[in-house]
C-alpha cells in the first residue's frame, strides 16, 4: 500500500462545527481528496501531557472542552469509533524509539480533533485515535514522535496534526477583527522553510521566525505542525489547502504533505 500523506490543520474556533465557513469547506474537500484511510491518528493542541498519550477507548466520547459557546455546540456528538489496536500499535512504535508512551482508556476526542473530522469524515465511519502534545518537550521532540509513527501511514492510517498556524488569543480578543500583518508574515516564513525542507530552521522558529513569540505566546498550538512534518518523513511536498485568517490574527493555514 502506498503511504498516505500527513496533514496539518489549523482547527479554528469550535464554532466551525456549527458554521463550517470556508475552512469547513476546505476540510470537506480534503477528506474527499485523500485515499480513504482505515483509521486516523490525530494530535490535538488541546491535550497536553508530559509523555505521549494515546486514546484507547473503543467508543471515545465527544469532549466539549470550551465554555461560553452556544448551547447546540454542547449537544453535538462526533460518534466515530476508536481504534484500540491502532493505539497499541502506535504505543509500541513509540516505545521502540524510546518514548514513554501510554494509553488512556477513558479520554475522548476534544474539539481540536472532532471539529475538522466532522467535515473530513462526516459519516464518522473512520476510527480515530487521538494523541497528546508535550509542550515541555519542544519542536524536535514532536518531529521525532511523528517520525516514529510514519510506519502507520504506510499501513493505511492517516496522520494529522491539529493546531494553529498562529494562535494569539489575546490579540484576537482585543483586535475586533482588525487584520494584523504579523500573522501572514509569520505564516509565509513557515511556508518558505517548509518548501525548502529546512526542518532545522523550523525547529528554531522561536529565534528565527518573524514575530514568533507574538504568533505563539505558548507553543502548544504550533507543535502539531512538527508532528505532521515528522510523519511526512521530510520528503513531503507541502501543499497549502487553506489560508484564511480568523479575526484578523489567527492564521488557519492548513497543509497536506504529499
Ligand atoms: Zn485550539
Amino acid at each position: 500500500m502506498a503511504s498516505l500523506p500527513s496533514v496539518f490543520i489549523s482547527h479554528g474556533s469550535p464554532m466551525h462545527a456549527l458554521d463550517p465557513g470556508a475552512a469547513g469547506e476546505a476540510w470537506r474537500a480534503l477528506g474527499l481528496s485523500l485515499p480513504k484511510p482505515r483509521a486516523v491518528v490525530i494530535a490535538s493542541a488541546h491535550w497536553e501531557t508530559d509523555p505521549p498519550m494515546l486514546t484507547g477507548a473503543a467508543k471515545p466520547q465527544t469532549i466539549h472542552d470550551f465554555s461560553g459557546f452556544p448551547e447546540p455546540l454542547y449537544r453535538l456528538r462526533y460518534a466515530a469509533p476508536g481504534a484500540p489496536e491502532v493505539a497499541q500499535r502506535a504505543q509500541s512504535l513509540l516505545k521502540a524509539q524510546g518514548f514513554a508512551a501510554a494509553i488512556d482508556g477513558n479520554r475522548g476526542l476534544d474539539h481540536g480533533a472532532w471539529a475538522p473530522l466532522l467535515y473530513m469524515y462526516p459519516k464518522a465511519d473512520i476510527p480515530v485515535v487521538q494523541i497528546s502534545v508535550q509542550p515541555a518537550s519542544g519542536p524536535r521532540h514532536h518531529v521525532e514522535v511523528g517520525r516514529s509513527l510514519k510506519t502507520l501511514s504506510e499501513e493505511g492510517v492517516l496522520i494529522i496534526g491539529s493546531g494553529h498556524m498562529t494562535h494569539n488569543l489575546r490579540d484576537w480578543a482585543r483586535g475586533a477583527g482588525k487584520p494584523q500583518p504579523y500573522a501572514r508574515e509569520f505564516s509565509d516564513w513557515v511556508r518558505e522553510k517548509m518548501e525548502k525542507r529546512d526542518l532545522e530552521a523550523l525547529a528554531d522558529y522561536r529565534s528565527l521566525a518573524p514575530h514568533a513569540a507574538r504568533a505563539h505566546p505558548t507553543e502548544e498550538h504550533f507543535l502539531p505542525l512538527f508532528f505532521a512534518l515528522g510523519a511526512s518523513g521530510q520528503q513531503g511536498n507541502p501543499e497549502r489547502i487553506y489560508d484564511g485568517i480568523e479575526g484578523g490574527v489567527l492564521a488557519m493555514d492548513s497543509y497536506v504533505f504529499h
